[in-house]
């Protein structure tokens, strides 16, 4: 053997043991990483049924998002779907009302919480947002349809929740009695303890409620930094309940759905239209006057005829010698648009008065000088819309899809549970066109 062949074996030789050793790395490379899926795959695996955390800001208007540097919900926009125009409310564009049309996927005549403050006109009661009698909310909640489908749910507040509707009774464990000052850390930290519970225990179904920034809003309008803050302590607060399930491995797992129940607008003591400037076409007491602003409610005595009582006051309105008085525009409920769903129901007495965006009624002048927020209005308005994020398994990744009515999500949430729900106002093949199919 010359020269030359012996180092052209060596080499060949040096090659073939140089690429054995290439082959064991990868194939140790490929081990590591298969073990890795397997370990990370039965952390996960911790789910063995889908789970909706349902997440309330009040009063986040859309287009809050963009006030303050928000990395938490940003990413669960980019990682997720999003109402790319928001999600709309229902009229009124109230608490309660909102609340309520959420979580049964009907508009507010059907689910029977037509306000925040009404009057059953047969019985004289006065329904407040403290009432938990179970005739008052009718239809049902998804924390019912959950029980009633055999799984299980769990309320962080929300309106409605405290009342015992059929099997579900508001247990200890799993419902909180409302109470506004519990720290929003303290609501996160109880929501993740559920996911150290045996998989299951975990509720199939959880809601989470934060009062702000709707308390900053009406206090001090939509555009202040007050706002700016609230905004980035609720990013504060989704990053930590995201981190959470991080921790325990659940974050891809589950779904999250952020919405608000409704928008801000500014308002202020010149936006003011008062009922006693009506006086020289008609005279509306106090007394008959269920709710000022801005919807207007007014139940007169039965021995006054509401039409009479609606021409009147239009007639004083659109005179041009009322201030502010083509900004109020007062209906029959029955001639109320169609579109506002807010006819059917003895809960809403007879004449509604719309006010036009940023405007109050008030009985009369009393000089005091104000500026804030309100919402209520026509949800026609932009600013009455709030937030819709959806992220998890069946949410497709940075999918927008164009504004949609809050009566949708109850089905979205039954399609995600894999349960069936109740008759509901939202459409049927509403999921299909949001949701990916089950894996
Ligand atoms: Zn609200």
């Amino acid at each position: 053997m010359g020269e030359e062949e012996e180092s052209a074996l060596l080499l060949s030789r040096s090659k073939r043991s140089s690429s054995t050793f290439t082959y064991c790395i990868l194939l140790l490379i490929a081990s590591m990483f298969l073990l890795a899926v397997y370990f990370s795959s039965s952390a996960t695996a911790k789910l063995h049924h889908p789970v909706v955390i349902l997440i309330s800001s009040d009063g986040f208007r859309f287009g809050y998002q963009f006030k303050a540097p928000t990395p938490n919900i940003r990413r669960l926009i980019q990682d997720g779907t999003e109402a790319e125009s928001g999600l709309i409310p229902v009229f009124p564009t109230l608490t309660f009302p909102n609340h309520y049309s959420i979580v049964t996927g009907l508009y507010p005549p059907h689910h029977g919480i037509v306000n925040n403050v009404f009057f059953d006109p047969l019985t004289g009661q006065q329904f407040t947002m403290q009432s938990h009698e179970p005739k008052w909310w009718l239809a049902q909640p998804l924390w019912e349809t959950v029980l009633l489908n055999n799984l299980s749910a769990a309320t962080y507040f929300w309106p409605g929740s405290e009342v015992h509707k059929g099997p579900w009774t508001c247990p200890t464990a799993f419902c909180q009695p409302y109470n506004g000052s519990v720290p929003f850390q303290d609501r996160v930290d109880t929501v993740l303890n559920y996911f150290d519970l045996p998989s299951h225990q975990i509720p199939s179904f959880i809601t989470l409620y934060f009062e702000d920034p709707d308390h900053q809003g009406h206090r001090v309008g939509p555009d202040d930094s007050e706002i700016t803050q609230s905004v980035a302590r609720i990013d504060a607060i989704i990053g930590s309940l995201i981190q959470g399930l991080e921790q325990r491995g659940v974050f891809q797992d589950v779904h999250i759905i952020m919405v608000g129940d409704h928008g801000m607008v500014g308002t202020c003591d010149t936006k003011l239209v008062f009922l006693d400037d009506l006086a020289p076409w008609i005279q509306i007491p106090r007394d008959w006057v269920q709710y000022f602003t801005p919807i207007l409610s007014i139940r007169p005595p039965p021995s006054v005829d509401p039409a009479h009582v609606v021409a009147k006051m239009n007639e004083g309105l659109n005179s041009g010698k009322v201030e502010n008085g083509a900004k109020l525009k007062v209906y029959l409920k029955e001639d109320l648009p169609e579109r506002l769903h807010y006819s059917d129901s003895d809960r809403i007495p007879p004449i509604i008065g719309l006010a036009d965006e940023g405007f109050k009624v008030e009985q009369n002048r009393t000089g005091k000088k104000e500026c804030g927020g309100a919402h209520g209005y026509d949800n026609a308005f932009f600013s009455m819309r709030t937030i819709f994020i959806g992220h998890g398994p069946r949410f497709a990744r940075g999918k927008k899809i164009p504004s949609f009515e809050n009566v949708q999500i109850y089905n979205l949430v039954t399609s995600i549970l894999d349960i069936k729900g109740a008759p509901n106002n939202g459409s049927d093949s509403f999921p299909d066109s949001v949701l990916l199919p089950p894996a």
